[in-house]
């Protein structure tokens, strides 16, 4: 059936696929615009508590959910409990778990590589963050690299469907504004203005931390492993990113639900995955094994574990 294909399908790219496009821009240039738009909506206290909150989960369910679930498969859940994630992480605007999943695992098969679309080390600064998705090529999804998830055919549909999550999103911060207007009548919020905190500020706030670890996590910080790419840790970006930033380790060991190898490397993703083992919907964390912390001692590392 063909709704249950992944999002756009390709194996083989022209070189013009890689130039950028409008029509390719035009979703990520229409945000950043309406960001523009957000101070002209006012300001409340329930409206930023709203745009953290959905900073935080959404960002929680990209990091543990389509990157150290959907692209390494660090752990396993329930069937239910995946699709949940990858709804919520499908409301961060970033397309859906099995395009994600695809270019992140070419991501990590061509490291800095000239097949690396988003390397700072290939190319411009500004592509490895942003400009690569205003390409043709980015627009497609790898399917032979996402085979594993195809036999499931809720996470296909909300590959394809993938914009259904973000309008879901919207309509529950209009929906939430009404009810925040009604319960608090002297503040100033109104539904449009929690949908443009609650959606449009914070989505685009989470794009940025996202894209971080295409371009920033492979420019700045320390190198722990000798990985083949430039991948790099850093403590900034890891709290910005809930333990993302401790990329250079990432690149190490892909596999690991766990990206802050030491204790002292905060990692707030893998505290929220402990959590959910904790309570029973997830189980198998994936760890790294004693050959990579001797490594790392090898490499001068000397605190434990
Ligand atoms: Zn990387
Ligand atoms: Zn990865």
């Amino acid at each position: 059936m063909r709704f249950l294909r992944p999002s756009v399908v390709a194996q083989e790219f022209l070189s013009s696929d890689e130039n950028m496009r409008l029509l390719n821009s035009t979703p990520l240039v229409f945000m950043h615009l309406m960001v523009l738009a957000v101070p002209f909506f006012g300001i409340s206290w329930p409206a930023v508590i709203v745009c953290l909150i959905t900073y935080a989960v959404r960002v929680f369910a990209l990091t543990g959910g389509y990157h150290r679930y959907f692209s390494h498969r660090s752990y396993k859940t329930s069937r239910v409990f995946q699709f949940i994630i990858g709804f919520v992480g499908a409301s961060s605007a970033q397309r859906g778990p099995l395009w994600w999943a695809s270019h992140h695992r070419h991501h990590h098969q061509h490291s800095d590589g000239p097949e690396d679309m988003h390397s700072p080390l290939q190319r411009t600064t500004f592509r490895s963050h942003i400009g690569w998705l205003f390409t043709r090529r980015s627009t497609f999804a790898y399917e032979r690299r996402v085979r594993d998830w195809l036999k499931f055919p809720e996470l296909v549909w909300l590959d394809r469907f993938h914009f259904v999550a973000p309008f879901s999103l919207v309509a529950l911060m209009l929906g939430l504004g009404f009810v925040c207007q009604k319960l608090f009548p002297t503040s100033s919020v109104t539904p449009m203005q929690m949908a443009m905190w609650g959606f449009v500020a914070s989505t685009v706030m989470v794009y940025h931390v996202t894209w971080c670890i295409n371009s920033a996590t492979h420019l700045f910080g320390n190198r722990r492993f000798e990985t083949k790419d430039g991948s790099r840790n850093s403590l900034l970006l890891a709290l910005l990113t809930f333990g993302e930033g401790w990329h250079n380790n990432h690149h190490r060991y892909p596999a690991s639900a766990r990206q802050g190898f030491y204790t002292r490397e905060i990692d707030i993703t893998y505290y929220i995955l402990k959590m959910f083992n904790k309570v029973g919907l997830i189980w198998d964390i994936h760890a790294p094994p004693a050959s990579i912390y001797r490594e790392a001692a090898e490499n001068g590392e000397k605190a434990k574990h």
